[in-house]
């Protein structure tokens, strides 16, 4: 996957792509990332790549011209790198208005060639750039950053780990939190007892049966305390039922 970052801040990139999963996924040829400064597009002596508000009010707005530049450069750069003319490029607006990031949306973002990620500053960008360059407007949540840097960060993060040989072991992907609108089970690992609270017997049994009922029941009445939503998005199997009854007996008998 090829991932082209739009920025003012291309430095704030740097530790980034040099650490950790993202390292991995470049040297072992998934990812091919490039950090983009926004000023080298401006064609002012003082490359000035924002301006007052129209209208007046707080604040500063990114300029059309150097955005909208810089992502046509981006996007004929990524057919380039591809070899092909009718290669497609997804150009992502970070932004708090936009569509919210969950599981489902990473993995249709992993399963695209290339992607443009537009981070905006100050009051954002000027909405004719959104109009006609930007395919998709993209939230982490529901709350205001400085930036968009960190937010595409976070997507980059949430792509990456689901592309095809990025981490070692490919089930881990499966088996998350979210893969299946379940968060995932409880995790343990030594001492066998830690502050005199014991990891559960079972998980030492060797008896993978077990464990893999443990691990299920565990998934989903974490779920069913956490996040019940999700429970509700997408209905119980006869086996997610039968846990629950069995729960609710023993509750009943608490009384
Ligand atoms: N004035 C804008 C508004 O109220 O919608 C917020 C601008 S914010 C201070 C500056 C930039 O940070 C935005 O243009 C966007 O790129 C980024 N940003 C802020 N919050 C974000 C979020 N929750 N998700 C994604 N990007 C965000």
């Amino acid at each position: 996957m090829q991932i082209r970052v739009l920025t003012l801040f291309p430095e704030l990139f740097d530790g980034f792509w040099a650490n950790g999963m993202i390292k991995r996924a470049v040297a072992v040829g998934r990812l091919s990332p490039e950090t983009i400064n926004i000023r080298s597009f401006a064609t002012d002596r003082h490359q000035v790549t924002d301006d007052r508000p129209y209208g007046g009010g707080a604040g500063m707005v990114m300029k059309p011209e150097p955005l909208a530049a810089a992502i046509r450069q981006a996007r004929s750069d990524l057919k380039r790198a591809s070899g092909s003319e009718a290669a497609d490029s997804t150009a992502i607006f970070m932004s708090p208005q936009g569509r919210l990031l969950n599981q489902d949306l990473a993995r249709q973002l992993a399963g695209q060639d290339n992607l443009i990620f537009v981070c905006g500053r100050y009051e954002g960008v000027d909405e004719r750039v959104i109009a006609s360059d930007i395919d998709l407007e993209l939230s982490i949540g529901e709350y205001v950053l400085t930036g968009g840097e960190v937010a595409a960060m976070v997507v980059i993060d949430a792509v990456t780990r689901l592309l095809p040989g990025v981490l070692g072991n490919a089930d881990s992907t499966q088996v998350e939190s979210f893969s299946d609108h379940r968060l995932e089970n409880a995790h343990y690992t030594r001492p066998r007892e830690f502050e005199g609270v014991a990891a559960p017997e079972v998980l030492l049994s060797g008896n993978h049966q077990a464990i893999d009922d443990w691990r299920r029941e565990s998934a989903l009445v974490r779920t069913l305390l956490k996040r019940p939503d999700l429970l509700r998005r997408q209905g119980l199997t006869t086996t997610e039922k039968a846990i629950l009854r069995r729960w609710r007996r023993e509750w009943d008998h608490l009384d």
